[in-house]
């Protein structure tokens, strides 16, 4: 028996949409228009679209559906930090941030010469990292491209950024390359010359080092920058600081980078948690250099945002510089990253949505282990 789905044309990449069209006996070149609206100006009211004929308007909201998270919760940090609880069409939470960025350090998103948009790209996460509050929650389950391009839509709808300079990074909730297909289909249609055009450059991956997903992105038409989270110079801590490491450990990970293909001046970015008295010692800083070495790579160091729950603290800025000093000394690029918007609890790691409350998050990690796990 066949099921009649509406088709959620937020969820379609424009050829999809062409192929959509054609099904309900219109001309394809309609399609351009309609992802147009939606992409480009943020319009999801089909009755709105007015270069389109009526009769036509009429019919997509017959056939379509285009689904948009909303805004439960809007919050502005002190440092201009804006931060979206969103609800999702089945009811979940995920968290999106916009961080205005400005070259005289002045605050505020309408004075920003650049927006960062900060995308979830999962409800919860699976990676159980052992100081990351979302790791905490589990997973749920993960976002289709709909919901994931969905929050651009509303970030800049929220922050009047249609027009605006914007980069992307796939930091917020959830781990990009345990759901890779939804989350290449995201940067496709945020890609797209008809929408918003967000080139790949303008868009950083952050991953653990799922290593299968990882060695596929290599192979990518559109390639986003990459990001690392390193956090550790050897397997034992890694193991325990990022569990996914006992099965893809720091050496096949490292590896992986080497072979990583890089266009000239591309580097990738290794992100590394500075937690006090853990992994913060100038032994470390060494190890880390002569880890990296013959890789092309700038660090980023994470003083830790503490948490209740975290059973970690940030070090002393006087260590962190040590730390990064040891590098540069080296000649290893590094930079120590500031943290926004931990007045409203947006920073790094401490995204996290109370309406999730899942089981067995050992569990799934376990399952995700032995390559069983489900995701959705
Ligand atoms: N799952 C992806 C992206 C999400 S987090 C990843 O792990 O890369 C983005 C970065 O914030 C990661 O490097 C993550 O390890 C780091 N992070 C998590 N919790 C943090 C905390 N409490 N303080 C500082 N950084 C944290």
């Amino acid at each position: 028996m066949e099921t009649h789905q509406p088709v959620d044309i937020a969820e379609t990449e424009l050829g999809q949409l062409e192929h959509a069209l054609t099904e309900i006996g219109r001309p394809r070149f309609h399609a351009r228009q309609l992802f147009q609206w939606i992409h480009k100006r943020g319009v999801t009211d089909f009755a709105s679209m007015s270069d389109l004929p009526r009769d036509l308007r009429l019919q997509l909201a017959e056939h379509f559906t285009l689904t948009t998270p909303t805004v439960v919760r809007k919050e502005e940090s002190a440092d201009g930090t804006t931060k979206l609880l969103l609800r999702l069409a089945d009811g979940k939470r995920i968290e999106s941030v916009c961080i205005p960025e400005n070259s005289e350090g002045t605050t505020g998103t309408l004075a920003a010469d650049r927006l960062t948009f900060c995308l979830s790209t999962q409800v919860g996460c699976a990676m159980r990292c052992a100081f990351c509050l979302t790791g905490k929650m589990g997973i749920d389950r993960n976002l289709t491209a709909g919901e994931i391009v969905g929050q651009v839509r509303v970030l800049c709808r929220e922050l009047d950024a249609l027009d605006r300079r914007f980069t992307i990074v796939l930091m917020g909730m959830g781990e990009p390359l345990h759901n890779y297909d939804e989350t290449m289909k995201a940067l496709r249609i945020l890609a797209d010359d008809h929408g918003l055009a967000v080139a790949p450059r303008r868009v950083t991956l952050s991953t653990v080092g799922v290593l299968p997903a990882l060695e596929r992105l290599a192979t990518e038409p559109l390639m986003p920058n990459l990001a690392i989270s390193l956090h550790s110079t050897t397997e034992a801590q890694r193991d325990a600081l990022v569990p996914i490491n006992r099965k893809y450990g720091i050496e096949e990970l490292l590896d992986a980078c080497r072979r990583f293909p890089l266009k000239r001046r591309e580097r990738i970015t290794f992100e590394y948690v500075m937690l006090k008295d853990v992994n913060d010692t100038p032994d470390d800083a060494r190890r880390l250099v002569r880890l990296l070495s013959g890789i092309k790579a700038k660090v980023n160091l994470l003083p830790l945002n503490e948490a209740a729950g975290i059973p970690f603290e940030r070090p002393s800025d006087v260590t962190v510089n040590r730390f990064a000093k040891i590098l540069a000394d080296r000649g290893v690029t590094v930079s120590v990253r500031k943290s926004r918007g931990r007045d409203i609890r947006a920073a790094c790691g401490q995204l996290i949505t109370e309406s999730t409350r899942n089981a067995a998050p050992g569990r799934q990690l376990a399952q995700l282990m032995a390559g069983t796990a489900p995701t959705r």
